[in-house]
């Protein structure tokens, strides 16, 4: 279900790594609390409703993945590769299996990171806006010039491309 409905998707990872699945199970999405993260997504990793009991009485793997269509209306999966299913675990996805399994290191990772900032300092606040975006575009904006992995750095065609893309994307 995940494949057919969000386009560009090659792997789908489902794990119950400690630290998410304790996000997970506290029904709290992960918030965005340093660079580690923003390097990844540029927001809270996003937490689905818990399942109903009408829900869990029917196909249950495909309703989880209609939960996790559900957190995804008026999101971007390929900017947002991961979501924390309500009392129950983590899935992240990416272009290729290989790159779906790193998604969920980073997952796991992130949400061990904030659980610790959150026990030093529980009011510790978000990343400022401008730290997210400096992190978040560098590798994933239309001019991404850092840690493009296998790629290199974004071609010019690539970059317009991308532009043109993200600016299809945008809403009203
Ligand atoms: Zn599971």
């Amino acid at each position: 279900m995940l494949f057919r409905e969000m386009r560009g998707i090659g792997g789908v990872v489902h794990t119950h790594s400690t630290y998410a699945t304790g996000w997970a199970q506290a029904a709290t999405p992960i918030p965005i609390l340093g660079t580690t993260h923003a390097d990844y997504l540029d927001e809270d990793v996003p937490c689905t409703e818990l399942m109903s009991a009408e829900a869990t009485a029917g196909d249950y793997e495909a309703e989880t993945g209609v939960q996790i269509l559900d957190c995804f209306r008026g999101r971007d999966p390929s900017r947002t590769p991961m979501v924390l299913v309500a009392g129950h675990g983590a899935f992240t996805w990416g272009k290729s299996a290989e790159q779906a399994v790193h998604h969920a290191v980073v997952l796991e990772e992130i949400a061990r990171m904030a659980f610790v900032t959150r026990a030093i300092a529980p009011a510790a606040a978000r990343l400022p806006v401008h730290l997210i975006r400096k992190h978040f575009e560098r590798k994933h904006g239309a001019d991404a010039y850092y840690g493009q992995g296998e790629q290199g750095r974004a071609s010019d065609a690539e970059r317009s491309r991308r532009r043109s893309s993200a600016s299809k994307r945008q809403r009203p």
